[in-house]
């Protein structure tokens, strides 16, 4: 199977493009924004939702369903929250079609309009909290600890796959709280959880932060956030998280009575990661070879591959191969072995390197005979032949060191492309050159950042929670700041 990637020098959004459709990840379909996320890639995100799905329900949360479709007036109720969606909502208008009089298709039967229009949920929060009114009466009812993994669309103008696309898969956690402090700690529990998936799932390091107001989700008093830097320098927000106060019980008037007997309106939190986080894994570790993965993410960790001329050979190989499978199978590795005689063995390298597959297992007659087999390293490229005995305690070790080994290169990198700048010429230069996270101080108005995003097209990606306070000035203002912010420019 013949490679041939644009390397990311070249042009990484070319590249970034190709290794999707290549590596058998996602395609671009007859719907415009939306992808078919083919089997490979869905295999990946089963395993970051299975991942997820276990943590948190371990934090205490269950999983629930909620319909697609939310009537326009209960998307009105929250006045921020419709004013920031509104641009990007596919709205439902009719239930029926006919045939046209001319014979020239099908067309909308304008007798089914829709009394009240339905809005394709862009995100939840209004539909489940009319629902919650109905579920809260008392404290005694409080926490509501719940998430729903569905799909979701927003009108996105410029789509990529995975990265942003019209449709996406995500999930939403929405809670309900008796009071403020829960409810806070809750938003930043979230965040914990979603950093904690990235860096040791997903090996992804993320600054945790809050977003500024003018970068906060519509109808949030704030919102949490983990931000990711990818191999070109640009930042990606990986998973948010919000503090909604009291916005939607009062809209939606869910009340509880307190356990003195008094009426108060519930506390508020959501929180989601999407099929983003795709684009974060292939951005953040791929290389001009094509994806590398995980071994905590990855569908196949190992590979077995036979390498023969006959029958025989085929037979004897197969026979090790498969003892090999069920030992490390045993020791809860996830091993293919791909005895395909459709392809040989050199295609199959090539495919598995474009997969990703984090360590690939060559045996043949010759290894037989000296008992050794040959074993690859996808991060590293690095092969070595190793005797027969000591495969599963390498192949064991190999899945820790190159989750690790991964997870390092990442942070290194992310080092080297974070620059603490102190005017905004520096700013400037360094965001043409280097680009990355540039740390900076910024005088706190939401004007400054307008304009420095209209001049740079950076924005600031987070006010990172464990941040040193500094007295400074703004690199745009002079005007006096407490510490300093991360811009840059994102995906
Ligand atoms: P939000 O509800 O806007 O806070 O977004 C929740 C999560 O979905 C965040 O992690 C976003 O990065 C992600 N997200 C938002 N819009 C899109 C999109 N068009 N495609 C994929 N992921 C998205």
């Amino acid at each position: 199977m013949a490679k041939n990637l644009t390397t990311r020098a070249e042009d990484y959004s070319k590249w970034y493009n190709e290794l999707v459709i290549k590596a058998d990840l996602a395609e671009n379909s007859g719907v415009r924004g939306c992808m078919v996320i083919k089997p490979y890639g869905f295999a990946i995100w089963e395993r970051m939702q299975a991942e997820l799905d276990r943590m948190f329900k371990e934090t205490g949360h269950q999983n629930a369903y909620f319909p697609l479709f939310i009537p326009k007036s209960y998307f009105s109720k929250e006045a921020s929250h419709v004013d920031g969606f509104a641009k990007e909502c596919a709205v439902v208008t009719h239930y029926r079609l006919k045939n046209a009089e001319d014979g020239s298709g099908v067309v909308v039967d304008e007798d089914a309009k829709l009394e009240e229009e339905l809005i394709v949920r862009p995100t939840s929060e209004t539909i489940i909290w009319d629902t919650y009114r109905k579920w809260v009466q008392s404290y005694r009812d409080l926490p509501l600890l719940i998430n729903q993994w569905a799909n979701v669309v927003r009108w996105e103008m410029r789509t990529r796959l995975f990265l942003r696309t019209t449709e996406f898969l995500w999930q939403e956690g929405h809670t309900a709280h008796a009071t403020k402090k829960e409810a806070l700690e809750e938003a930043e529990q979230m965040m914990h959880v979603y950093a904690d998936f990235a860096e040791n799932y997903m090996a992804v390091p993320v600054v945790k932060g809050t977003k500024t107001e003018s970068e906060r989700f519509a109808g949030a008093l704030e919102t949490y956030c983990i931000e990711a830097l990818m191999q070109d320098g640009k930042a990606l927000q990986a998973g948010t998280s919000h503090f909604l106060g009291q916005n939607f019980a009062k809209a939606f008037d869910v009340k509880f009575a307190t356990k003195e007997g008094s009426q108060e309106y519930v506390w508020a939190t959501s929180w989601g990661v999407s099929t983003r986080l795709m684009g974060a894994l292939i951005m953040t570790h791929s290389d001009d070879n094509g994806l590398v993965l995980p071994p905590n993410l990855a569908p196949d960790q190992v590979v077995i591959v036979p390498i023969y001329r006959n029958d025989e050979q085929f037979d004897a190989v197969s026979e090790v191969a498969k003892k090999l499978m069920t030992e490390l199978r045993a020791q809860g590795i996830r091993v293919k072995f791909d005895n395909r005689d459709t392809h040989k063995p050199g295609w199959k390298f090539n495919e598995y390197e474009l997969k990703g597959v984090p360590v690939r297992i060559a045996i043949g007659p010759k290894d037989i005979e000296k008992g050794t087999v040959e074993i690859a390293r996808r991060d590293t490229l690095q092969k070595e032949f190793i005797s027969m005995e000591g495969v599963v305690e390498k192949v064991t070790s190999l899945m820790e060191e190159i989750q690790n080994n991964l997870f390092k290169k990442a942070i290194n990198h992310r080092s080297e492309h974070t620059t603490e700048v102190n005017s905004y010429e520096e700013f400037k230069d360094m965001l043409k050159t280097k680009g990355g996270f540039l740390s900076a101080h910024w005088d706190g108005t939401a004007e400054t950042e307008e304009r420095i995003k209209n001049e740079t097209k950076a924005t600031i990606r987070c006010i990172p929670i464990d941040r040193k306070e500094e007295a400074g000035t703004c690199i745009f203002t002079g005007k006096p700041s407490v510490g300093r912010v991360l811009f840059a420019k994102a995906y």
